[in-house]
């Protein structure tokens, strides 16, 4: 079985062909993406219309891109998966309609996925892949969640943000040291010269007793810690740099290991875009041997968004016999979609 993925709910247009075989854990075959990253630079965030209007550009050489890379040909293909949210409503648009045009065009059934298990899945990209079951830790840009994963399909949120999530305070926190956007990668680079114990910054509810995050009190004191030093700000940006991202890794690492002590598991998979940071990984790394937990990550490249986590969402979830492609090709898409609301589908 054959995965043609599309992937376009923010600012990265990706395309892959992901084949499954049996059972055995479906193998990536080739991916492309284009990040519109330097597109939105200049303002400072994703400009949704911008967006869209990218997506439509990108999807179909991108494609042209993944065949000539795997040898395929478009008759291939055997089933179209594309992200059908959550995501910007219009951005998901481009890749509904493109993968439902091509679907009715070929003949081959369509299948929508969600984003989230995109990123949750990612992992089984890698060499050595995960087993069910597992504690999750999901923190990308918009979402930061425990979950416990026992199947595909099965996810159980453990705790999650009540306020921004774990890249957004990378991102609020970076554009505050005047870092571009998006901060993430930048603020970690940065951190590298500084001093993590620099600067005392809060650790929301490290101690609330349950798995929920909150992290809009540490921009808010890292923009007061910014105005107070003024002037200084730019000779002591590293310190500040390092002593936030300080804080987001220990409350991301604390609840992790409360998760994996409350579920008595002893396999973390730590998924989105903030799996990239090396120091979370370190850290995670470190904690999880001494209690003979096993850390599986996305490759770097496949923390943040691609269409390679969309076909290999979609080959397991057939596989599974969880979702069933269609030849219907009406198509909607879900800007808002919780992912524990997928276990029903
Ligand atoms: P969602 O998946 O929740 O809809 P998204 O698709 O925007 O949001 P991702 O693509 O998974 O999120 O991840 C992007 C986020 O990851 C950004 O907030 C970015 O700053 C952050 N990020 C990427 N690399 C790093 C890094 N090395 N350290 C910290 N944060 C990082
Ligand atoms: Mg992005
Ligand atoms: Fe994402």
């Amino acid at each position: 079985m054959l995965v043609l993925g599309i992937e376009s709910s923010c600012d990265e247009t990706g395309v892959a062909l992901v084949e499954a075989q049996g059972s055995a854990t479906p193998l990536l075959r080739a991916h492309a993406l284009h990040s519109q990253i330097a597109m939105h630079q200049a303002y400072g965030g994703v400009v949704p219309e911008l967006a869209s209007r990218d997506h439509i550009r990108r999807v179909l050489p991108l494609a042209q891109t993944v065949f000539a890379e795997a040898g395929r040909q478009l008759g291939d293909v055997d089933v179209v998966a594309y992200t059908r949210g959550p995501g910007l409503a219009g951005a998901l648009l481009v890749g509904a309609g493109v993968a439902c045009a091509l679907g009715a065009a070929l003949g081959k059934p369509v299948l929508g996925v969600h984003h989230l298990e995109g990123h949750l899945l990612s992992p089984f990209l890698s060499a050595d892949p995960p087993e069910f079951p597992f504690v999750a830790l999901l923190v990308s840009g918009g979402h930061t969640q425990l979950m416990r994963v026992d199947g595909v399909g099965h996810y159980e949120i453990l705790g999650e943000t009540i306020d921004d999530a774990a890249g957004e305070a990378f991102d609020k926190s970076a554009k505050l040291m005047g870092l571009p956007y998006p901060g993430g990668p930048w603020l970690a680079r940065l951190s590298e010269q500084g001093d993590a114990t620099a600067f005392k910054l809060p650790r929301p509810l490290l101690h609330s007793g349950d798995l929920d995050f909150s992290f809009a009190g540490l921009k808010t004191a890292v923009m007061t810690q910014a105005r107070k030093l003024g002037d200084q700000l730019e000779a002591r940006k590293a310190d500040l740099a390092a002593s936030t991202q300080a804080a987001i890794v220990e409350v991301l690492l604390k609840k992790s290991i409360a998760a994996l002590e409350a579920t008595g598991m002893n396999r973390l998979v730590v998924a989105g875009g903030v799996g990239a940071n090396q120091d979370l990984r370190r850290q995670l790394d470190a904690a999880c041997a001494k209690r003979g937990v096993r850390v599986h990550y996305p490759e770097l490249h496949l923390c943040t968004d691609n269409g390679a986590m969309i076909a290999m969402a979609a080959a397991m979830r057939l596989q599974a016999g969880m979702a069933e492609a269609s030849t219907r090709y009406a198509f909607d898409v879900k800007p808002r979609w919780p992912l524990d609301s997928l276990q029903a589908a």
